[in-house]
């Protein structure tokens, strides 16, 4: 695995996901039922606590995806992502374009997790272009950082997790967040 400097880490404000290939594992389950979603996808459970804990972070956290999905939107809303951007594969710069201006963040402050050829343009913007690790090789070698674990498997768990630890922040956010746990548990208690 490859790691991020602590400068790099800190400079970061924006963390922005791909999400087919990066937040899934690239599958499409296509149903031929015309009352179901004619698209399903498969995340991955520890993804959304890496979200939860980016955003703990005061990280802001958006999705951009180069194809219009209800299941990916659906996902998105359930991990409290606001920004949800479902583009054409062209409309991706722009997109982020947009969210960072929105965040009042520069694009050196924007780290992008991404697998395939349509991330390119945006990865060659941002401060902190990533990789997942079955990336197709223009998007490896694009990327200053590429993770041991492939998309829909956990990779953004891999990359928030050595993010979040480059910035010396991953054990406090965790021991925060089981303390959390407890104080929920003790206040129910009392009730
Ligand atoms: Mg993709």
């Amino acid at each position: 695995m490859s790691s991020i400097s602590p400068k790099q880490a800190l400079d970061i404000r924006v963390v922005l996901l791909d999400a087919d290939g990066v937040m899934t594992d690239g599958g499409l389950y296509v149903f031929a039922d015309q009352d179901c979603e004619t698209e399903g996808r498969r995340f991955h459970v520890h993804d959304g606590l890496a979200i939860h804990m980016l955003r703990r972070a005061d990280l802001e956290v958006a999705i951009v995806s180069g194809k219009v999905s209800m299941s990916v939107r659906k996902r998105a809303e359930a991990l409290g992502i606001l920004e949800i951007h479902q583009v054409s594969p062209f409309g991706k710069l722009e997109a982020v374009d947009h969210i960072l201006r929105r965040a009042g963040a520069t694009w050196d402050q924007a780290a992008f997790l991404a697998d395939d050829l349509a991330d390119l343009p945006v990865l060659r913007e941002v401060g902190l272009p990533a990789a997942v690790a079955n990336a197709v090789p223009e998007v490896k070698e694009t990327a200053v950082w590429v993770g041991d674990v492939c998309g829909g498997a956990g990779a953004v768990r891999e990359f928030s997790e050595a993010l979040l630890r480059a910035r010396g922040e991953w054990s406090s956010l965790v021991e925060a967040y089981v303390a959390e746990c407890f104080e929920h548990w003790r206040s129910k208690e009392s009730e």
